[in-house]
């Protein structure tokens, strides 16, 4: 079968590779029939990391095989594979926190059986704890509403996060920073929990644009301090109630802590990758900001987003602007990479 696998920085090519089996009875096998590339696919890209190999963590697809001691999904099933595997009946899992799932694995790196897991953007992938994993979506891989349920394993549960970590909720003011895909979907969550304000900071004009259609009611395009000025005046000098980080900079971090009111929380979801000095604790103390988040429980909240997405009143498909075919995925990553598309969506 064909995957995507990254040789090098911006060296990342489709080749063959062994077609998956069920190795342990929880295992599933799944046809894919749409993954995505992700920003964070995009630091491996860029050599920012020495990962290297299979790739992708973010696909649906169409349960081929299953092990005998798989109970909730079926050969035949379209599922939604969150982009970290969990078990589901730790106490982290039950605990709403599958991200921190102690038997949990990555997508293209090891189980802890010691098996290699297929990376996300190819053929077929292994899924182990399938039953914990993957979630059954009664629909046909060709359905309209598939890229939406395709945000659900990883960027629209992320960007939910984001906004629920930050406070969004009715009468709240919140502000987003970070105008990628995950900021975008953080808009869109913030505004579906009721915030009465969504703030978002985009100095793209196509970013801005959608950022409004998901319910942004004020675009600051500024960046830093500026930036922060803008929504002190938004805000009649008070600054938000919460704001979503979406970036995982020091900058970004800066620029969130300085958004939020005395007693406002940051909602960080950002993968920091440039935080080198650590927070500044004492700015934090004086004005009591409070930090919540990390890796966002994409699994937990599948059962209270997928409902939305398939009646139709929850949309984050817009956030892909390109598709391109798996043979063509690496064109995908220089689109990304190159910031000529928000999210590039890779058809079978
Ligand atoms: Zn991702
Ligand atoms: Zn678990």
């Amino acid at each position: 079968m064909k995957a995507a696998v990254l040789y090098g920085p911006r060296d990342l090519r489709v080749d063959e590779v062994p077609e998956p089996t069920v190795l342990t009875p929880t295992d599933a096998v799944v046809r894919i029939t749409a993954s995505c590339i992700c920003g964070s696919d995009l630091w491996h890209y860029r050599g920012f990391t020495d990962k290297r190999g299979r790739i992708g963590h973010e696909f649906l697809g169409v349960v081929e095989q299953v092990g005998s001691e798989v109970a909730t999904v079926r050969p035949g099933d379209l599922v939604i594979a969150p982009f970290v595997i969990s078990c589901g009946v730790c106490p982290p899992c039950r605990g709403g926190w599958p991200t921190s799932c102690v038997r949990g694995a990555g997508w293209g790196g090891p189980d802890r059986d010691g098996h290699l897991v297929d990376g996300g953007q190819g053929e077929f992938a292994r899924v182990p704890l399938a039953d914990g994993t993957l979630v059954a979506a009664p629909v046909d891989p060709d359905d309209s509403r598939m890229p939406a349920l395709l945000a659900l394993s990883d960027v629209m549960g992320t960007g939910h996060h984001a906004a629920l970590s930050a406070g969004a909720g009715p009468g709240a003011t919140v502000a987003v920073v970070g105008d990628g895909a995950v900021g975008l979907c953080a808009v869109l969550a913030a505004s579906r929990l009721g915030a009465e304000r969504v703030i978002l900071l985009s100095t793209h004009a196509d970013r801005a644009d959608l950022g409004v259609k998901f319910g942004a009611t004020d675009i600051v395009a500024a960046r830093g301090d500026q930036a922060v000025a803008a929504v002190q005046d938004l805000t009649d000098g008070q600054g938000v109630d919460g704001a979503g980080e979406c970036v995982g900079t020091s900058a970004s971090w800066g620029t969130a802590l300085a958004l939020v009111r005395p007693g406002g929380t940051v909602g960080w979801v950002g993968v920091p990758h440039d935080v080198k000095d650590g927070l500044p604790i004492w700015k934090m103390f004086g004005r009591n900001v409070n930090v919540r988040g990390g890796v966002a429980p994409a699994r937990a909240y599948l059962p209270d987003l997928l409902p939305e997405v398939l009646a139709g009143t929850l949309d984050p498909g817009p956030i892909f602007t390109d598709t391109v075919t798996l043979d063509d995925v690496a064109a995908g990553y220089r689109a990304m990479d190159e910031r000529r598309a928000i999210k590039v969506l890779v058809r079978a």
